[in-house]
């Protein structure tokens, strides 16, 4: 997710950002020219410079596969062309590069990979007299994409840190409805939604961790109340890129049954400026105060459509999962309602009702270990279907498709 707000971010910022920041570190240097070479896939990078510069490369796998260069604060003047923030195309493995200035002190070359590969030789080569450019050379073989992701969780190291991204598993924010004071909804029998919410987030949460495809957080794990606020808050600052909120329902009708996805309705999408600004959401596009503010409400509108997209395309992986599995679920299962955990304007995110406590047979469901294993199965593949089509999909931006 957050990938794929810094590719919008960048490619508004090529388009849009005019003013530079008053308070960046002066250019250390000029980069020139970022040139591709090599035979087949081998792919080599060479990066000109007119001064030598300190630089650290790695590999970052969220979402899209990428090489990162960080470098102290250039001014980019590729083939004569000075400009904040840039594009162009790449060859070989490299499907494209961007390059744009990362914090006042650093700028930051992105290499977008077409295939998984990584960095086999690096090294620069000094200039011999002043006309002749410094040079960083990176040298690129394709991998699988198991051996990319192994070598994306640690960083590739470098002559000298300019600047540190850790690369990370998608982070599954899991929300267990009510606790403490609010029990929710209650069956006849008296089991408690918030027990059960507990207890199933805690079975989802296992099953996800056991993947090995993410990390997990839960906004509760015990029996505690949680202002509906703080649960948000709580998966923003963890820098979640999914939010999965956990109910059951309940109806007046005994025979009312099923599971149902619940998305933000228009009416919640009008909320969402207003209580942004109320706990100090601030989307990570909205940082550069340099900006002229029509700009960050452009690109903060491209991001809440984004995760909406994001948050309707998961609802139907949910659907879909839970269908396929032969978990009861209400007609028109994806169903849109203006809910405040799903406010966060840059997190995509549903709420899962799993079904009625109104109804016996839900409750049966809901309280039997191993149909509530089914459950999780699905939720927890419908994650999977998620990720694999958003990875699919950042990679098909990335090759320019
Ligand atoms: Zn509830």
């Amino acid at each position: 997710m957050r990938g794929l707000i810094a590719k919008i971010a960048m490619a508004m910022g090529v388009l849009v950002v005019t003013a530079s920041s008053a308070v960046a570190d002066p250019p250390t240097g000029r980069v020139t020219s970022v040139r591709f070479g090599g035979e087949g896939n081998a792919t080599r990078i060479v990066i000109e410079s007119d001064t030598a510069l300190q630089y650290h490369v790695f590999l970052l796998a969220t979402g899209a596969n990428r090489v990162v260069v960080d470098l102290p604060r250039v001014r980019w003047s590729i083939n004569g062309l000075t400009a904040e923030s840039g594009a162009g195309d790449g060859n070989g493995v490299v499907a494209g590069y961007r390059y744009a200035h990362n914090t006042a002190t650093t700028s930051r070359l992105v290499l977008d990979l077409g295939q998984p590969a990584t960095v086999v030789r690096e090294f620069v080569l000094a200039g011999k007299d002043k006309d002749e450019p410094h040079r960083i050379v990176i040298d690129l073989d394709p991998v699988t994409p198991q051996a990319f992701a192994d070598a994306a969780t640690g960083d590739m190291g470098g002559p000298q840190p300019v600047a540190l991204q850790v690369s990370r598993k998608p982070l599954i924010v899991i929300d267990p409805g009510h606790g403490g004071k609010d029990p929710g909804t209650m069956s006849p029998s008296g089991v408690k939604e918030k027990d059960l919410a507990l207890g199933i987030a805690i079975q989802l949460r296992d099953a996800l961790l056991k993947s090995g495809r993410y990390d997990v957080a839960l906004t509760r794990s015990t029996d505690i109340f949680i202002e509906l606020e703080d649960r948000v808050t709580k998966a923003r600052n963890l820098g979640a890129d999914l939010f999965i909120a956990l109910h059951a329902d309940s109806s007046g009708k005994p025979g009312t049954r099923g599971a149902s996805v619940y998305t933000l309705s228009p009416g919640g999408e009008k909320r969402i400026d207003g209580v942004s600004r109320q706990h100090d959401w601030i989307l990570d596009v909205e940082v550069d105060s340099s900006r002229p503010e029509e700009v960050n409400q452009i690109l903060r509108d491209l991001v809440q459509r984004e995760t909406k997209n994001q948050s309707a395309r998961f609802a139907l992986n949910l659907t879909d999962a839970l269908g396929s599995s032969g978990w009861p679920t209400l007609e028109n299962t994806h169903r849109r309602k203006s809910l405040y955990v799903l406010l966060s304007p840059d997190t995509p995110a549903a709420l899962l009702e799993m079904g009625f406590l109104t109804n016996d047979d839900d409750v049966a469901a809901l309280k039997s270990e191993a149909r509530r294993q089914k459950l999780v199965n699905a939720v927890a593949g419908a994650i999977d279907v998620y990720f694999d089509t958003q990875t699919m999909m950042v990679a098909g931006m990335a090759a320019g498709r």
